[in-house]
């Protein structure tokens, strides 16, 4: 059970206290509060855990500090969606603001190289309206003699660039806890001039300790890789752990599944589970068409195959789209034959707009058939 209390009720007030008193007498029920800190107002809510089908939500209802009580249906019981469950789906980030009603790009590096390919990245985004990338620093890779990233090295030269071309968020991946430190370092040594989403991927999607770590944490958002050989339910779980830690700014991300058949692609491409992903949580969902299809290959229309698999995802209802692009792909450390030319970024860009707008249309239709029936 939820308990969601009146914006802005302070825990000194009297009313928060009445309550927690109420609820602190209930049997074999523990009591665990969220707060929820929105640009305008902090809105509390408290999770009951324990066996809490026999309490009395009318009782609780009737607490003055109460807004509103939701019975918790599923397994996730922060960021699942409920019967009755109104809360925002909703957050803003530096600037950015992430929801499922929306669709920010993160167009950028899997892996961060040199100096210069991040300087040509950022300008070309600045100059095509961007406020968000990718750059990878710490790269998870499947050999021990591949390139491993610069790790906190490029950090001082990546922020400062992000500040200089207008970049409000960068998608960084994390694998240790270590990171999220040396991120927040260097981000208060360069006079923050951009902000960081943290992304966990898809080979520690069940690092439980490095979830706990970046979800005890709220100075960053997370966008979590759903785990490319685990069921959708596991990986839902961990985001989950994420919430269940104090941080529900949580962005769940399909980056295509592992699969047996002999793909034509690196994985098989999920992005058929963007609306169910939206049905059961409350968390924006991303689409990462560069790791699902894995190369540059276009079929006889002569768009790329991450184009078409990007458009599946936006058609879809998709929030985000994380997708790698390279000013010199051959001489690229970390899956060059994946990434996008400069001179697509433009191209890349209208045909996401084309999606979205098919998508919106698409709602449209959907509510004239409602309104009509
Ligand atoms: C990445 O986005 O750079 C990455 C390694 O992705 P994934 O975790 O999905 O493989
Ligand atoms: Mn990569």
């Amino acid at each position: 059970m939820i308990i969601i209390l009146h914006p802005d009720t302070g825990k000194n007030d009297a009313a928060y206290r009445k309550l927690m008193q109420h609820l602190g007498g209930l049997k074999g029920i523990t009591v665990r509060a969220h707060d929820v800190v929105g640009a305008q107002q902090t809105l509390t809510e408290l999770y009951l855990i324990g066996d809490t089908a026999l309490l009395n939500a009318e009782e609780i209802q009737s607490f003055e500090a109460v807004e509103r009580v939701v019975r918790v249906s599923r397994e996730y019981r922060i960021l699942g969606r409920h019967k009755d469950d109104h809360r925002p789906s909703q957050f803003t980030y530096n600037g950015v603001t992430f929801g499922q009603d929306r669709l920010n790009v993160f167009a950028g590096l899997c892996a961060v190289d040199t100096r210069a390919h991040v300087e040509v990245m950022m300008k070309a985004l600045h100059e095509h309206g961007q406020v968000c990338t990718r750059m990878g620093a710490y790269k998870p890779r499947t050999s021990p003699y591949s390139f491993q990233g610069h790790g906190k090295s490029c950090l001082p030269y990546v922020f400062e660039l992000a500040g200089r071309y207008g970049i409000g968020v960068i998608s960084m991946e994390v694998t240790h806890e270590a990171h999220i430190e040396e991120i927040r370092q260097a981000l208060d040594d360069a006079g923050n001039p951009t902000g960081v989403m943290l992304q966990i991927g898809t080979r520690n999607v069940q690092n439980f300790e490095l979830l706990k770590s970046a979800g005890r944490q709220t100075d960053f958002p997370v966008v979590l890789k759903r785990g490319f050989g685990i069921t959708l339910e596991e990986s839902l779980n961990a985001a989950e752990y994420l919430a269940s830690e104090g941080n529900s700014r949580v962005v769940f991300c399909l980056r295509g599944v592992k699969s047996h058949f002999g793909d034509p692609h690196r994985n098989l491409v999920d992005f058929v589970h963007v609306p169910v992903v939206k049905s059961l949580t409350r968390m924006p969902v991303c689409v990462d068409p560069s790791h699902s299809v894995g190369s540059r290959h276009s079929g006889p229309d002569h768009i790329p195959d991450i184009f078409h698999a990007t458009a599946q995802g936006v058609i879809a209802g998709a929030n985000m789209v994380l997708v790698d692009f390279h000013p010199d792909p051959p001489r690229a450390l970390v899956d060059g034959p994946q990434a996008l030319r400069m001179e697509e970024l433009p191209w890349f860009l209208e045909d996401v707009r084309i999606a979205r707008e098919a998508y919106e249309k698409r709602c449209k239709v959907q509510a004239q058939v409602m309104s009509d029936s």
